[in-house]
């Protein structure tokens, strides 16, 4: 079910269980400000998400609210991620869905990673 993203964070979601070690992950790299792990329900042959350490709902959330060395820590934690899987040069995408008509589910700001195959042009369907 997609989240209201202008909700005030929950303590009980899926990604902060994982954060505090509740619930297990396959994870691809970890550092200060940032997780990533394999996407449980993967929409191509690469799916990884990476999810900032900090408690913000949205991208909107994070980018009005975390700290520039969070901003910065997660942002290099992205390319970090997507360059040692090696998905630069075959290219990959980003999506980072906020709320309702996005269909954000997890209200813990997530960055998609996708690669491993050609993705087509971006679509936004109905
Ligand atoms: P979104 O619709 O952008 O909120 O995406 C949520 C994503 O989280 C989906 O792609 C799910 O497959 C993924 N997901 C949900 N639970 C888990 C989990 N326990 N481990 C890994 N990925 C998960």
């Amino acid at each position: 079910m997609a989240i209201d993203a202008t909700l005030p964070y929950d303590d009980d979601n899926i990604f902060a269980k994982i954060l505090r070690g509740e619930i297990p992950n396959k994870t691809v790299y970890e550092d200060e400000h940032a997780l990533a792990f394999h996407d449980i329900n993967p929409q191509a042959p690469q799916h990884i998400l990476v999810i900032p350490k900090g408690k913000y709902v949205s991208w909107d959330d994070f980018s009005a609210k975390a700290s520039d060395a969070e901003i910065g820590g997660f942002v290099r934690a992205v390319g970090h991620v997507a360059r040692e899987a090696g998905m630069v040069e075959p290219g990959y995408r980003l999506l980072a869905n906020v709320g309702h008509d996005s269909h954000q589910e997890v209200p813990h700001l997530h960055v998609h990673i996708f690669s491993g195959k050609p993705l087509g042009p971006m679509l936004v369907r109905g």
